[in-house]
């Protein structure tokens, strides 16, 4: 994740102030020098590192807090507004019809990124087309044929085609039934003259509204010239940071935005067309600083939930409230989840449980938990319907022969049982307190 360092290594430092009304000049020199040093690991352009930590600085000494604030919440605010005010507002994406083209190197994750924003696009109600043009790298045409039928989103791709600038004039004109139209481009090595001329041509057939910079989570201080260049060329208006699911620092990134004075549209966090977030600063930053985003998780929650009633048109959630809790509604639970994602990444958006709990698990506890969900589901998927309506009726030899059907141990079975009866009681909790629209809107 991008700056995670910074994350971790500020929380740290502003810890030590905890407690303190007041905050001396040692301890901003402090927390200033960390911040310093966390943006050059990742690969922060020097000059923007200096900026930045000059205005936290001056800000902390000057500024008074407001009385009553602790030090470290003071400095926190500081922190926070400042990472805001240089990264700005997320690219502006207004949901209606459009032209965008996608810039990069070769492997920067241009293909991947058109797919994904088709696909985002498309869960806005909108019906957007790819387009790609990329005859110089062999396996793009495919690479983003396969990805959009993932999507469903409109393909346009000419496989025998040499003509890059051709096949965006033909492809606009054969999906002119789409109204958001994204441009993928090819993308050379290096930069090298005969990308930046076929691009400019491109753009002028195009004409886009918005051009992006795809580029990788892993640049480092490469992404100056790169992000000057296609700017010059072109012009930029955002930049996708794809690969944030590695452990690249993605400190290039900021420094593309710097340099071509745009903003972050989009970040790429897997190869799958859903594993894409549209960037939103002040939820991206809290994160960093471990203050949670509970907007991205109410996003993600309505969107799995959708997905699994779209899968199981019958079950809905809110029967839970008023009748029997049974497996079969903890299946379904368990599937929600599932569908919002892996559960580290889940974890990162829930206040509190940012950088400090999930920091303090062993690195192996998401994989336990994810791995503890899979055994389940092989568990009820051994279950007959009605073991599943009444699980507590489930006796010694069906969980003989549940285990063994589902190639698990009977301890697993037993425990999958015990977590039913918890999930049981909290519900029936639920149930005895008042009126159903009141226990609806706790549950939600
Ligand atoms: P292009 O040459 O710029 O079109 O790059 P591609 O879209 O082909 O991406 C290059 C490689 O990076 C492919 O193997 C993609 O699957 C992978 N990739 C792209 N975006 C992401 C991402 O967000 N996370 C991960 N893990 N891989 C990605």
């Amino acid at each position: 994740m991008v700056l995670d360092d910074l994350g971790s290594s500020l929380r740290g430092t502003l810890d030590k102030l905890r407690g303190k009304s007041r905050i001396s000049e040692e301890d901003v020199e402090e927390v200033v020098k960390e911040i310093q040093r966390s943006l050059l690991s990742a690969d922060v352009d020097v000059s923007l590192v200096m900026e930045l930590s000059d205005s936290i600085k001056t800000r902390a000494l000057e500024e008074e807090p407001p009385s009553g604030t602790p030090a470290r919440d003071f400095v926190l605010r500081i922190v926070y507004e400042e990472l805001v005010d240089l990264i700005g507002e997320s690219t502006d994406l207004p949901l209606e019809e459009q032209t965008i083209l996608l810039a990069g190197l070769q492997g920067s994750g241009k293909t991947t990124t058109s797919a994904k924003m088709a696909w985002w696009f498309s869960t806005k109600g909108l019906q957007p087309a790819v387009i790609q043009t990329d005859t110089f790298r062999p396996g793009a045409y495919d690479q983003a044929k396969q990805m959009c039928e993932r999507a469903e989103v409109d393909f346009y791709g000419d496989p025998d085609g040499e003509d890059p600038v051709q096949i965006a004039r033909d492809g606009l004109e054969a999906t002119s039934d789409a109204d958001v139209h994204i441009v993928d481009t090819a993308g050379r090595h290096a930069l090298e003259d005969d990308l930046i001329a076929e691009i400019e041509q491109i753009n002028d057939v195009v004409q886009p509204d918005t051009s992006l910079l795809v580029l990788d989570a892993a640049i480092g201080q490469g992404a100056k010239d790169q992000a000057q260049q296609f700017d010059e060329s072109i012009g930029i208006d955002g930049v996708a940071i794809t690969k944030l699911d590695g452990t690249a620092k993605g400190g290039g990134a900021l420094t593309a935005v710097d340099q071509t004075d745009s903003s972050i549209a989009f970040l790429g966090t897997g190869e799958e067309v859903e594993d894409v977030e549209r960037f939103e600063p002040e939820g991206f930053i809290s994160r960093l600083l471990g203050m949670g985003d509970l907007g991205q998780l109410a996003e993600r929650v309505e969107r799995a939930m959708e997905q699994t009633q779209v899968e199981e048109e019958d079950w809905d959630p809110e029967d839970m409230l008023t009748g029997q809790f049974t497996l079969n509604d903890m299946q379904k639970q368990m599937e929600a989840m599932n569908n919002m994602g892996p559960l580290d990444q889940v974890m990162d958006m829930i206040p509190g449980f940012g950088g400090g709990i999930k920091d303090q698990l062993p690195d192996d506890a998401m994989d336990v938990t994810q791995d503890r969900m899979r055994t389940f589901e092989y568990i009820m998927d051994s279950m007959t319907d009605t073991e599943k309506e009444y699980p507590r009726a489930i006796g010694a030899s069906q969980i003989e022969r549940i285990a063994r059907g589902s190639g698990t141990s009977e301890e697993e079975v037993r425990e999958l049982l015990q977590q039913f009866k918890m999930m049981e009681r909290t519900i029936k909790q639920f149930q005895g307190m008042g009126s159903e629209q009141e226990m609806q809107r706790m549950m939600k």
